[in-house]
């Protein structure tokens, strides 16, 4: 796939315009995203804050190609993503974007390990080079100690870090995470609030996070305030 660009021209890893979403239920519609405009440049960790049915999740889904905006642009390191068609976007997501999400999403009959690696077997990445990288992954989120252990011998602040190391596995530069404490307790919060500021440093990815928990607040650099699909205040 052309273009290997990390950001878009003007240094924005993420740009909305002008961006809609209306679900259609039978003749009813739901606007979800009314007009959302946002740049996020490179490096950021970024909240998008709001309180339930605001629309972070169906923002977040258009911005990793999850879901198609009714009307509007959404570029993604420079690249317009309604100009890719299925094929390329599968394979745009698997490259350049991780996905973290509030109920983990492992696969329970696989240890961590496997779950880590299972992302890089599906990219293709073969022998020691997947060993290492997934080996690199678990040590950068500290469970290289619980490696062999399935998700349910896991508590669920070590869960959220292996599904953490897994969106890391392919190197992607931007990491898309909704509501990634919403199922764990404040102190477990916290501490997977700092592995985010820390992998946002020492990755130098950029991080945009769904979240309406006021804890956050000390850990992101930006926080962006969605109200009935619409940015309220930065
Ligand atoms: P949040 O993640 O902030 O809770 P969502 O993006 O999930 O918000 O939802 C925004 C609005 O869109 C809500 O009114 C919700 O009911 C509606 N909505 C979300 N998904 C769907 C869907 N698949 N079909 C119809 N309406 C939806
Ligand atoms: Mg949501």
């Amino acid at each position: 796939m052309a273009g290997e660009q990390q950001t878009s021209a003007n240094g924005y890893v993420v740009e909305t315009e002008d961006l809609w979403r209306i679900y259609k239920m039978g003749s009813i519609e739901v606007p979800a995203l009314r007009g959302v405009n946002l740049r996020i440049p490179a490096g950021r960790f970024v909240a998008l804050k709001g309180r339930s049915g605001s629309g972070k999740t169906t923002l977040l889904n258009c911005i990793g190609g999850l879901d198609q905006p009714t009307r509007g642009v959404v570029r993604v390191f420079g690249r317009d993503l309604s100009k890719l068609n299925e094929r390329q976007l599968t394979q745009w997501r698997r490259e350049r974007v991780g996905f973290v999400f509030q109920s983990f999403g492992l696969l329970p009959t696989l240890s961590a390990y496997e779950n880590v690696e299972l992302m890089l077997r599906i990219a293709g990445v073969h022998g020691r080079e997947r060993h290492e990288r997934t080996l690199y992954c678990l040590r950068l989120v500290g469970l290289e100690k619980w490696m062999d252990h399935r998700p349910y011998e896991l508590s669920g602040g070590q869960q959220q870090r292996v599904a953490i190391a897994r969106a890391l596995a392919n190197n992607p530069q931007l990491i898309l995470a909704d509501e990634p404490t919403g199922e764990l307790d404040s102190v477990t919060a916290r501490e997977i609030l700092s592995l985010f500021r820390r992998i946002v440093e020492e990755e130098h990815v950029t991080l945009l996070m769904s979240s309406h928990d006021p804890l956050v607040d000390e850990y992101v650099d930006q926080i962006l305030q969605l109200r009935d699909g619409q940015i309220v205040e930065e």
